[in-house]
């Protein structure tokens, strides 16, 4: 049994609940990712950098996770719904591109964007029309059991029917009379027995692009189903944490967990998680208001609202900043404040490096160490972690101005403290050109002006000569101090 305290928020059951892996040390994560169809934005950032964290935490306390994250790249419709062009088809035809050509394109830059926030890769990253064949398995025996109808060459799920076995809106919490009442009846939605039904397959239009042959019709899958079936292909059929932004809980992560009950008999997902929003400035972000971000023009500064460009290490550090079911504002002044918070932490740990350990102490990191633990541990709180840390960061001010001590011992907790959290676990980096190639030179060197003491040291001389006037052929000038040896660039 592996030691674990770490509690997380269950959307499904709307409680904290201990985590508890039904295959320990195996953890299934399963992420709903992009649909590739325009240019990553603020709103892909937050679920990737949170998922990231969790997927961090978790291989810090040494579970071996597998991190599905799939790739929407079919069947996602304009209106999040059965009806409206394909969204990727949509910007194939505007940009007189294949529709493989968008999702390529867009989806470059999607992990471009996921590299400079320092995301980890996932496990898997599965695509929607790379599992057509299991999706049409899925349908089947959603047909065989009951729970599926097929008109005119489309297959629709059927709420009533599985509602009248299992509660539809579980996740959502709405139920179905409401629903009944409040969903309009689109036209050409006649097809369904009811209007909340969803598209399991639908029948292609002969304008379609991307179709796929089936014992129905050729056209393609409804845009929840990939979820289902890729789910539980790569995790089981019961698995540990499904994850999204809350902007999927309704319709998408409902219907998905009514498609695999019905098809499994029982629940599949053991806990659900699901991320805040973003808004701008106190504004949903939208293209209808001019206020949509993409990354790229936040790293740049080039967008109408943004007066500066910010780092990605900045978005991640604000991301982290609030707790992830929180809603999050993007206004200039946050921005700018996580700018100045991040440079004061990342100044701080280049500062450890300054530090002489005393013969005691007047510190405890210990204690920091253990409230970081505990601050992850409720429910993935990163901004009280973060307070924790910048306790360690008033703690290297007061040595460096000589208020406080610190041992070998402590110095040494001190360091592993910001590697753990800071780097490994909340996953920031230092960005400033370069910086991990100064730090690999200063290390060099170290080692070199060692060797050339031990040299001396054995009375050596030859030794000692050839290690000074070779480095100085290569422009690195030596000098003895008073405490030991400097160098420099010529
Ligand atoms: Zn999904």
């Amino acid at each position: 049994m592996m030691q674990n305290n770490l509690i997380i928020y269950n959307s499904l059951t709307k409680k904290k609940e201990l985590f508890k892996p039904l295959n320990e040390p195996f953890v299934g994560l399963y992420v709903c990712g992009p649909t590739v169809y325009s240019d990553a934005h603020l709103g892909h950032a937050r679920p990737a950098v949170i998922f990231d964290l969790l997927y961090r935490y978790l291989t810090h306390l040494g579970y071996k996770v597998r991190y599905v994250r799939n790739i929407t790249d079919v069947g996602h419709l304009e209106n999040d719904a059965d009806e409206g062009e394909d969204k990727i088809e949509k910007k194939a035809r505007l940009e007189h591109i294949e529709p493989m050509e968008v999702v390529q394109k867009y989806l470059n830059t999607y992990y471009r964007n996921m590299e400079q926030l320092n995301t980890l890769h996932p496990s898997i990253e599965p695509r929607a029309s790379g599992h057509i064949i299991e999706q049409q398995e899925f349908i089947k025996t959603l047909l065989e059991k009951g729970y599926a109808y097929e008109v005119n060459g489309s297959v629709y799920f059927d709420v009533a029917g599985y509602n009248e076995k299992y509660r539809y809106g579980k996740l959502s919490g709405r139920v179905l009379e409401e629903l009944q009442n409040n969903t309009r009846v689109l036209e050409g939605q006649d097809e369904k027995r009811n209007p909340f039904d969803f598209a399991l397959w639908k029948k292609a239009s002969p304008e379609h692009l991307m179709n796929w042959p089936s014992k129905w019709s050729t056209g393609y899958p409804g845009w929840h189903l990939e979820c289902s079936a890729m789910s539980i292909k790569y995790l089981g059929e019961e698995f540990d944490i499904h994850g999204g932004g809350m902007d999927l809980l309704f319709p998408h992560h409902e219907c998905e967990i009514a498609q695999s009950t019905a098809a499994l008999g029982k629940e599949s997902v053991r806990y659900w998680i699901h991320n805040n929003m973003i808004t701008i400035n106190g504004q949903k972000m939208a293209r209808s208001l001019g206020n949509f971000i993409t990354l790229d023009q936040l790293f740049s500064g080039n967008h109408l609202v943004l007066e500066q460009p910010y780092s990605p290490m900045t978005i991640r550090f604000f991301i982290l900043q609030a707790h992830y079911r929180s809603t999050v504002d993007f206004s200039k002044e946050a921005l700018q404040a996580a700018e100045k918070g991040l440079q004061k932490l990342l100044k701080a740990i280049e500062n450890l490096n300054k530090i002489k350990p005393c013969a005691s102490s007047t510190v405890d990191i210990d204690i920091l160490k253990k409230r970081c633990y505990e601050a992850l541990d409720d429910d993935l709180n990163s901004p009280i972690t973060l307070s924790h840390l910048f306790d360690g960061v008033r703690i290297v001010n007061s040595l460096i101005d000589g208020t406080a001590k610190i041992d070998e011992s402590g110095l040494k907790a001190l360091h592993e403290l910001f590697d753990t959290f800071v780097f490994d676990i909340l996953g920031l980096k230092d960005e400033s050109a370069g910086a991990g190639d100064e730090k690999l030179t200063d290390d060099l060197m170290k080692i070199i002006i060692d060797l050339r003491q031990d040299a001396k040291d054995k009375k050596e001389w030859a030794a000692s000569d050839k290690i000074r006037n070779e480095l100085k052929n290569a422009g690195i000038v030596l000098k003895d101090m008073k405490d030991g040896v400097e160098w420099e660039k010529e």
